[in-house]
C-alpha cells in the first residue's frame, strides 16, 4: 500500500501509517504539482488544504480512499470520490473539545477586553478605568448548530451559569434535555441572546445565514463568534455592523484565509485569531491517528 500524506500529520498519526504501508509526506503543494504527484498511490491524506477536486481525482489512478484528519470535507469533491467508488473518511470527533474551548477563549477575550489590555500595557499605559469588563455569569448563550461542538459548548456554558438557546435543523431535544439548553427558533435565539456562536457546517443553506437583516435583530452589542468556516457570515454586512456599534465579533475563521484583503483586519470591537480552534496538541494527536487507522482500515477491506 501507497500513502501520500498532503498536509502536516502528527507523528504519531505517521507512525501508525508506517506500520502498514509506504509513506510518503509532501506539503503545501500547488494544484499542477498535485496533479502530478498523486498517480501511484492507494490514499491521500489532507487537512483543510490541499483542495481534492474532481481534477487531482481523476489524475490519482490508483486512489482509493482519502482521509482528512479534521472535520470540515468542503475541501474534498466528495461526491465526485463517491461516484468514483473512493471512500472518504474524516475525524470529528477530534476537535471538538479543542473547538469548544477556544470558543471560551475567545468569548473571554471579547468580555474582558484582553488583547487591548495586554496591548496598552506593553505600551506603558494603564488604562484600568477603560477596561470595564462583562461576567458570562446569568449572560444567554446562543448556539446555532448544536451538533457535537455546540452541544459540548452549552455542557461547558453550564459551568458558567449561563442561560443556554440551541438552534439546529435536525431534531436536538433530546441532547437539548442533557445538556439543559432550551430550543427556539433561529429568530429567538438571534433577538434573545448576548452571545451567539456557530457551529454549523458551509452548506449552499448555510452561507450568508448571519447577514444584514440576522444582526439587525440581534441586541445591541452582542457579541458574535465564529469558529465553524468563513462563509457563513456575510463578512460585508459584519463590516458594517461593527463600525455602526451594533455588534461585536470574535472569529477564528473567514471567507478568504489568510483574510489579508479583509476591512474587518481594522473594525472595531473584534478579536480574531488565524483559524486556530482546532490546533491544540490533543486534538492534533487525536486526529492524526484516528484517520491513520480508518484508511488502513479502509485500504484493507478493498
Ligand atoms: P456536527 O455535524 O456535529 O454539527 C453540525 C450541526 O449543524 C448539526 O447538528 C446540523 O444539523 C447543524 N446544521 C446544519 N445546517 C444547519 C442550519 N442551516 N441551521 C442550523 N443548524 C444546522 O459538526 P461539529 O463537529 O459540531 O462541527 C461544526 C463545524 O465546525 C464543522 O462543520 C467545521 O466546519 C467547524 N470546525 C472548525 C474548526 C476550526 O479549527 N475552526 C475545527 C473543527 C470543526
Amino acid at each position: 500500500m501507497k500513502i501520500l500524506v498532503l498536509a502536516k500529520l502528527h507523528p504519531e498519526g505517521v507512525r501508525v501509517l508506517r506500520e502498514h504501508a509506504e509513506v510518503e509526506e509532501a506539503y503545501d503543494l500547488e494544484e499542477e504539482e498535485l496533479l502530478k504527484r498523486v498517480p501511484g498511490y492507494d490514499a491521500v491524506i489532507v487537512r483543510s488544504k490541499p483542495r481534492i477536486t474532481q481534477k487531482v481525482i481523476d489524475a490519482a489512478t490508483d486512489l482509493k480512499a482519502i482521509g482528512r484528519a479534521g472535520v470540515g470535507l468542503d475541501n474534498i469533491d466528495v461526491e465526485y470520490a463517491k461516484s468514483r467508488h473512493i471512500k472518504v473518511v474524516n475525524t470529528p470527533e477530534a476537535s471538538t473539545e479543542s473547538v469548544a474551548e477556544h470558543v471560551f477563549a475567545l468569548l473571554l477575550s471579547k468580555v474582558r477586553d484582553i488583547p487591548r489590555a495586554d496591548q496598552a500595557l506593553r505600551e506603558g499605559k494603564w488604562i484600568k478605568k477603560q477596561l470595564m469588563g462583562q461576567e458570562l455569569f446569568g449572560k444567554t448563550l446562543g448556539i446555532i448548530g448544536f451538533g457535537r461542538i455546540g452541544s459540548r459548548l452549552g455542557e461547558i456554558a453550564q459551568g458558567f451559569k449561563m442561560v443556554v438557546l440551541a438552534y439546529d435543523v435536525i431534531d436536538i431535544s433530546q441532547r437539548a434535555l442533557e445538556v439543559g439548553a432550551e430550543v427556539v427558533t433561529l429568530e429567538t435565539l438571534l433577538q434573545k441572546s448576548d452571545f451567539i456562536t456557530l457551529h454549523v457546517p458551509l452548506l449552499p443553506s448555510t452561507r450568508d445565514m448571519i447577514s444584514e437583516k440576522e444582526l439587525s435583530i440581534m441586541k445591541t452589542g452582542a457579541i458574535l463568534i465564529n469558529t465553524s468556516r468563513g462563509g457563513i457570515i456575510n463578512e460585508k454586512a459584519l463590516f458594517a455592523a461593527l463600525t455602526a456599534g451594533k455588534v461585536q465579533a470574535a472569529l477564528d475563521v473567514f471567507e478568504q484565509e489568510p483574510p489579508t484583503e479583509s476591512p474587518l483586519l481594522t473594525a472595531p470591537a473584534i478579536v480574531l485569531t488565524p483559524h486556530i480552534a482546532g490546533s491544540t496538541e490533543e486534538a492534533q494527536e487525536k486526529a492524526g491517528i484516528e484517520v491513520a487507522h480508518k484508511i488502513v482500515e479502509a485500504l484493507s477491506t478493498f
